[in-house]
């Protein structure tokens, strides 16, 4: 048996309930809590073992159909706490459709947002790394690149440095920036309480999908290596892999927000970075890390040498996309308001990983067919 925490339990409403984020905080709430949760998310599949719960109520729509109908007004009401996780957030989609990336990220939300001010009620919103934009090294010379006042994110000191128009890879960048303005104008102007957070590349079970199983499109890298490792192709490093991430776990990134709601006077009216600065890495270090554990997990040492090929960005993505070159939370925030550090190593994250995606998908994995998920 779990153990439940000790606060008095909420009513929380949940957007984007059923993607990557959102499925794992379903997990753990049911499972921590008394609270009740209230969902909306067009997919069910991976809240699908929850359905039955008594203490979930879910809505299978987008945010527009939901306030079309009223249902979503009713909820806002209703909740004590509104937690917005509800966004296209991959790569693949800000240069090639970028309208519909921007009106999901921002125009969407926007009702939500005004109503949750008028009400007075918490909001919880789910930004992104990305609106730091690159690094102000980058665009320095020689070894400046190497000053860490030049690459360290800071959410109240950094600022934020992206391309221009034409390279519409910054559309989410720029959606979320304007949704935290505009909630921090909310805040300003109406009291509304808030707390934004800035994930940094969260990594586990769950997240995206793996072409040709359980999806169609270009996932984000993770799942992009994955595949390619299911299907015998080579792992793709786009521009050579030279880029860095820092890999949190998305079990360490739930904690983040199970300690906001334990602690509101800590978490309110904050801006966090949620990240895991010790587990830095170059993609192309990634791939490598990612083959190895395959190796391992599957007993088969032929993915040892398994193939790594280089694109351009261009032949990836398409045209318009520019990389974002490096990502390196200040995480002191959260430590002195919640007490949150990370503690899952990259090799702990990729095991995990991929052994779920291993024994789902591998030979003789679990799911037998096509589009066939055992969330
Ligand atoms: N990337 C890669 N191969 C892939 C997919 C992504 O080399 O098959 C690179 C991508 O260009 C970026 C990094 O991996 O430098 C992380 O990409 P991801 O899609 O996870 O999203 P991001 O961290 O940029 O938001």
């Amino acid at each position: 048996m779990t153990e439940k925490r000790s606060r008095p339990p909420k009513r929380l409403l949940l957007l984007g309930c059923g993607g990557f984020v959102g499925s794992h905080l379903v997990d753990r709430l049911l499972a921590e809590t008394e609270d009740f949760v209230v969902g909306f998310d067009p997919c069910t599949t991976k809240v699908a073992t929850h359905l039955q719960n008594p203490r979930f109520q879910m809505h299978a729509k987008y945010l527009q159909q939901g306030w079309d109908d009223g249902t979503l007004e009713k909820a806002i009401e209703e909740a004590d706490v509104v937690i917005n996780l509800a966004a296209i957030c991959n790569p693949s989609d800000y240069n090639t459709r970028p309208r519909v990336v921007i009106q999901s990220n921002f125009t969407d939300v926007l009702p939500v947002l005004d109503r949750c001010a008028e009400l007075g009620k918490w909001l919880i919103q789910y930004s992104t790394s990305e609106v730091y934009g690159r690094t102000l090294s980058s665009y320095v010379k020689g070894d400046q690149y190497k000053d860490p006042d030049l690459y360290v994110q800071e959410e109240e000191d950094t600022p934020m440095l992206m391309g221009p128009i034409q390279n519409q890879r910054w559309s989410y960048a720029t959606a979320k920036q304007l949704l935290e303005r505009y909630t921090y104008a909310l805040h300003d102007e109406f009291d509304m309480p808030y707390t934004i957070i800035r994930p940094y590349n969260f990594f586990g079970p769950r997240m995206d999908y793996i072409p040709g199983r359980d999806g169609e499109g270009v996932p984000r890298v993770l799942a992009c290596f994955m595949a390619a490792l299911l299907d015998g192709k080579p792992l793709e490093l786009v521009d050579g892999g030279e880029a860095l991430r820092v890999i949190t776990s998305i079990h360490d990134a739930i904690d983040s927000v199970m300690l906001m709601l334990d602690k509101p006077e800590g978490a309110k009216n904050q801006i966090f970075n949620i990240g895991n600065s010790g587990n830095e890495l170059h993609i192309y270090e990634l791939a490598e890390k990612m083959r190895k554990v395959y190796a391992e997990v599957s007993g088969d040492d032929r993915f040892l040498e398994h193939p790594i090929n280089t694109v351009t960005a261009e032949a990836f993505y398409g045209p318009g996309y520019e990389d974002c070159d490096r990502r390196v939370p200040d995480i002191s925030r959260a430590w002195r308001q919640l007490g949150w550090a990370p503690s899952r190593s990259i090799d702990e994250i990729l095991r995990e990983t991929v052994s779920y995606y291993y024994n789902l998908y591998g030979p003789g994995g679990s799911a037998t067919n096509r589009y066939e998920t055992s969330y």
